[in-house]
């Protein structure tokens, strides 16, 4: 039996990783997703290993499954503590038994992972010029949101208006061979929504993520069965029972679990099936550092439902923290043949990226009052 030893957590820049030591030398690589929150999980992390250390670390679901219901608490938090754990220890059995994770997964249903590259800028003309670049990069498909700096304090009217004129000029510049999907960063209220969906149907939108703050399906259910296009959500979604609820709605085409969020390996594999059996696409959400990315790639590559998923080429910018970050080919990610999630962590390179904590700074309309 391989014991866990030590539980490691480590805030780096904007990222927060952890490191499952066992007896026998073999060491898992995970990163957990509350992404604004680090350090309270990082705090959880270290409580949580009070369970785990001593224990098997071949026992991923028994693991999960005690320390998830042993006292019924839930949140965020927790799940992201668990998640990046989980993570770590999947890596652990793909080390041990020198295979690839995707091969304890069922192998891979795919040999690359398709990722969507982001569409950024200030005016039309660089979005539009941004767009264009990122095909000439290989993409096939690109997100953006709609929304200019400083929509929140305009009219509805003219929000509205200035998406629309957004979207348009991004198709201009790329026609219609390229998949575009909306990023909507849970901005809107209802009725903005709603005008703005219809408004948008000329432009082939493949998905319109996050119309809405996360915190009411109901309000969702009423905006996806309002509106013509497909819906994604989910990537604050922190356990499987929130996304057995929002399938069963039918109300999504697409769901963001995170994995480093929504319960690592263990629980986003089973999210993505019961998903699969609804013809419902996994759109995984990711964030973090090539950690992430690693372990990302393993679940899509073997899960039949995989659609899409960030480039999420801001992490390049820390590949030296692990020894072989994933390769990027166009607009593709490959997968990784070697043992686990296939990277280690560099522990002598963490030091150079100091903890940047998320400051909260809010966003407001021009009355004073909080947007969003
Ligand atoms: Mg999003």
């Amino acid at each position: 039996m391989m014991k866990i030893e030590k539980i490691t957590p480590f805030l780096v820049d904007k990222f927060l990783l952890v490191r499952v030591y066992t007896d026998q030398g073999v060491i898992g690589n995970g990163e957990a997703g509350l992404w604004a929150h680090h350090r309270m999980v990082h705090r959880a992390i270290l409580d949580l290993s009070d369970y785990y250390i001593g224990k098997d670390a071949s026992r991923i679901e028994h693991h999960f499954q005690t320390v998830s219901r042993d006292a019924h608490f839930m949140g965020a938090a927790l799940s992201a503590a668990l998640s990046a754990i989980d993570i770590a220890l999947w890596d652990i059995a793909g080390k041990s038994a020198g295979q690839p994770l995707h091969r304890l997964l069922g192998g891979k249903v795919r040999d690359k992972i398709k990722v969507f590259a982001n569409v950024n800028g200030a005016t039309l003309e660089e979005r539009a010029a941004s767009a264009q670049e990122q095909v000439a990069a290989g993409y096939l498909s690109l997100r953006m949101a709609p929304f200019l700096p400083g929509f929140e304090r305009k009219t509805p009217s003219q929000m509205i208006g200035e998406a629309v004129a957004t979207v348009a000029a991004v198709r201009d510049a790329i026609g219609y061979e390229i998949d575009l999907g909306l990023e909507i960063h849970r901005n809107l209220r209802p009725e903005e929504a709603i005008l703005l969906a219809h408004e948008l149907l000329p432009f082939r939108i493949l998905y319109y993520e996050d119309p809405l703050a996360p915190e009411s399906l109901e309000a969702m259910e009423y905006i996806a069965k309002s509106v013509p296009l497909p819906m994604a959500t989910g990537e604050r979604f922190y356990n499987i029972f929130q996304f057995k609820d929002l399938i069963d709605r039918k109300i999504v085409s697409l769901i963001r679990p995170d994995v480093s969020l929504a319960g690592g390996i263990t629980q986003v594999r089973k999210i993505a099936a019961i998903a699969e059996a609804a013809f419902v696409g996994v759109f995984p959400h990711l964030m973090g550092s090539p950690v992430n990315i690693a372990a990302f790639c393993q679940l899509d590559a073997s899960i039949p439902n995989y659609v899409l998923m960030e480039s999420h080429t801001g992490a390049d910018a820390y590949n030296d923290i692990v020894d072989c970050p994933v390769a990027r080919q166009g607009g593709y990610l490959l997968v990784s043949d070697r043992p686990g999630i296939g990277l280690e962590i560099d522990e002598s390179k963490l030091g150079s990226y100091p903890y940047q904590p998320k400051k909260i700074v809010g966003a407001f309309h021009a009355d004073g009052s909080v947007a969003h």
